[in-house]
């Protein structure tokens, strides 16, 4: 396995590629590997093939945080993640410096970004208003680095994963954006880095993201016509507030490929929902 760290290095790995016909695959990360990131690996994996080329980037990239957000703390393990990615078989670890990525930003030497306008302006986005435009801005710089053919997305970040489909399209981006589904620890928590926040209690009652989960589903599907939003919400918010440090930040009902909200919910709509646990801002979706 490859450890690249420049911009320009990979850039000329990725051509060689081209040139020689080979497959890419390519995983975005901000490391702390956990079995959801390992999943969009063997994902990436079983498309590209054996003849075809692994690249999982590592970074953690400061222009999706807000100033108020867990940049400085976001959990690091260089580590144990190059170690899984050697056991996953991984070929490439692209992991850049932020100077390298972003030269001059501090000194206002930096000034160009990527905005989708539509799919990013709900639920996450209307939380963290500048989150998107980081995420599309280094997504877009990381497909000019990595050229890949198909590059995987997990469905844990939804709205996330409808944007950069977009961002493709829209940009004409040569790269098949592939969404595979959403690992759980055993009890139905989401996996994600920030679930190291977690004090124990706090772990416990995390598992109330994947109860409202289940609950909106059940209520769903035992309704003889659709629900309304408003009043399935308010049920759901009260499952959440009998958790002593968990409080919602949204709870919302939309269609799965326009995210458009719906005020009626029956079968086939996505939910998605933004809770905090004591600090910890945690995300869920899925299908009703
Ligand atoms: P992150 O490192 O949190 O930026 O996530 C990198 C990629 O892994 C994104 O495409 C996420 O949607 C995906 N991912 C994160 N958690 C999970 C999970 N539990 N199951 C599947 N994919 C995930």
């Amino acid at each position: 396995m490859r450890i690249v760290r420049s911009p320009a290095a990979m850039q000329r790995l990725a051509l060689d590629w081209k040139r020689s016909g080979r497959r890419v695959g390519f995983v975005p990360t901000m490391g702390y590997l956990h079995d959801g990131h390992l999943s969009l690996v063997r994902h990436a994996r079983g498309r590209v093939g054996d003849g075809g080329v692994v690249v999982v980037s590592i970074y953690v990239n400061p222009t999706q945080f807000a100033p108020t957000e867990d940049l400085s703390r976001y959990p690091r393990d260089w580590a144990r993640d190059t170690r899984l990615c050697r056991e996953e078989g991984v070929d490439v670890v692209f992991a850049p410096t932020d100077a390298s990525m972003y030269a001059g930003r501090d000194a206002g030497r930096y000034s160009t970004h990527v905005v989708e306008e539509q799919l990013s302006r709900g639920m996450e986005g209307a939380s963290r208003p500048t989150h998107f435009r980081g995420v599309t801005t280094v997504v877009a710089k990381l497909f000019n680095l990595v050229l890949p053919d198909l590059a995987v997305f997990g469905a844990k970040d939804w709205q996330q994963a409808a944007v950069i489909r977009r961002m493709a399209t829209d940009l004409n981006f040569p790269v098949k954006v592939v969404v595979a589904p959403t690992r759980r620890e055993p009890d139905g928590l989401a996996m994600s880095s920030r679930n190291a926040y977690l004090s124990p209690s706090e772990r416990a009652q995390a598992v109330v993201l994947s109860r409202v989960l289940a609950q909106a589903r059940a209520a769903v599907r035992s309704a003889r016509r659709p629900l309304g939003a408003a009043v399935l919400r308010a049920r759901l918010a009260s499952l959440v507030s009998k958790q002593p440090d968990a409080r919602v930040d949204y709870i919302e009902f939309f269609d799965p490929e326009t995210l458009a909200p719906t005020a009626r919910v029956g079968r086939g709509a996505h939910l998605a929902l933004a809770v905090f646990v004591g600090k910890t801002r945690l995300i869920d979706n899925g299908r009703l």
